[in-house]
């Protein structure tokens, strides 16, 4: 382990262009970076082993549907400045435009083990929880079937420099 202070659009930056030849053609992958975002204590190793495997879902579950995903950096909604006293976060967003996960698959789905694909290992998710929970973050799912599905990683935000 190497954590440090990192700064997320740049390892999300690194790995798009690290894994974009392995994303076909006619998907297209957009990242889209929220440059005032906090630096976080993190394993850039880490999350890069991270964001692989979820934009590796992204692609397979777009394969029987066609479509886009998209890679996002951004500052959660704080709930209005009333409680500007509570832990700044950065999360990390990847959205693809496949089927979407049921509502019933989605406790499930970061259980090691759990696949619904032929050839699947169930250990892709299970191990970005692993990672992210040892960075004193959170990840969740937020899908609709039909509309896609959006997986969320929240890490808690270094006290910005200045
Ligand atoms: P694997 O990819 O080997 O199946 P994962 O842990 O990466 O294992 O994912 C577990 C399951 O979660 C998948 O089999 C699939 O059912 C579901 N899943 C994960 N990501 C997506 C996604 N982007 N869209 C739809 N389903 C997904
Ligand atoms: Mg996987």
């Amino acid at each position: 382990q190497n954590f440090g202070p990192t700064d997320l659009n740049e390892v999300v930056t690194r790995t798009m262009r690290l894994i974009q030849n392995d994303v076909p053609k006619e998907m297209n992958l957009a990242v889209e970076l929220d440059l005032t975002v906090p630096k976080v204590d993190a394993d850039a190793e880490q999350l890069k082993q991270v964001l692989i495997n979820l934009v590796q879902n992204a692609v397979q579950a777009i394969d029987t549907s066609g479509g886009r995903i998209t890679v996002r950096t951004l500052k959660p909604d704080r709930f209005g400045e009333f409680r500007s006293n509570v832990a700044e976060s950065v999360e990390v967003h990847v959205f693809d435009t496949g089927p979407g996960i049921p509502v019933d698959h989605q406790q499930h789905i970061f259980v090691p083990f759990f696949t619904t694909k032929q050839k699947g290992t169930g250990l892709g998710l299970a191990i970005c929880q692993r990672i992210v929970k040892n960075h004193g973050g959170s990840i969740s799912v937020q899908s609709k079937p039909g509309e896609g599905c959006t997986i969320i990683v929240r890490f808690p935000a270094l006290p910005s420099e200045q």
